[in-house]
């Protein structure tokens, strides 16, 4: 199925692998393309190097993405790595797939929503797929099979803890 985590509050990439964690108790293994990221100091691409059973892809850059006027550089990373995301969900190289960030890319246009929308809702039969982001846009919300909203109450940024290694990143 499709699962779309999204809103402004914090978890919805925590959520999802959180979800990697309870699906590898029935032994599914876990593939994470992180879009627009590519810092190999996030907690996540840390762990996933001690853990058989996620894998994390960062296919974008370590850099800031303007998303209104996106670098081309960006728009090729965002291609490309949606191109092995493609690959993995058809030869369904794990029973769990994260597009990390999708909705936002989505969101941006930086990758065509259409055509985006028009695999994901063909093959969501085949495997478990999350996608996660701010933004997610009304089309893929309608093909999805479950939708969370995460809604900010209070979040520490607001008094100036910035992100913290291990909980934030
Ligand atoms: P997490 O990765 O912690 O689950 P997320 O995926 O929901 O967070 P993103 O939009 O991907 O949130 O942003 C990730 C970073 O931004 C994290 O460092 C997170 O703590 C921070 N963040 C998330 N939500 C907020 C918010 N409402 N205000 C300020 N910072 C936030
Ligand atoms: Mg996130």
């Amino acid at each position: 199925m499709l699962q779309v985590y999204t809103g402004t509050g914090k978890g919805k990439t925590t959520a999802s692998l959180g979800a990697a964690v309870r699906a590898f108790g029935y032994g599914y293994k876990t593939i994470m393309f992180s879009f627009l990221k590519d810092d190999s100091e996030y907690g996540e691409a840390r762990a996933a190097k001690q853990l058989d059973f996620i894998d994390v892809r960062q296919v974008g850059r370590d850099a800031f993405v303007n998303f209104h006027n996106p670098d081309p550089i960006d728009l090729e990373m965002c291609r490309n790595g949606w191109e092995m995301a493609k690959e993995a969900i058809l030869n369904k190289e794990a029973g769990l797939i994260i597009l990390d960030e999708m909705n936002i890319v989505l969101l941006t246009k930086m990758l065509p929503l259409e055509e985006v929308v028009a695999f994901l809702k063909e093959h969501k039969h085949d495997l478990e797929i999350i996608t996660t982001g701010r933004g997610a846009p009304e089309e893929l919300i309608k093909i999805a099979d479950l939708v969370t909203d995460m809604q900010e109450v209070k979040h520490y940024f607001h008094k100036g803890v910035s992100s913290r290694n291990g909980f934030d990143h």
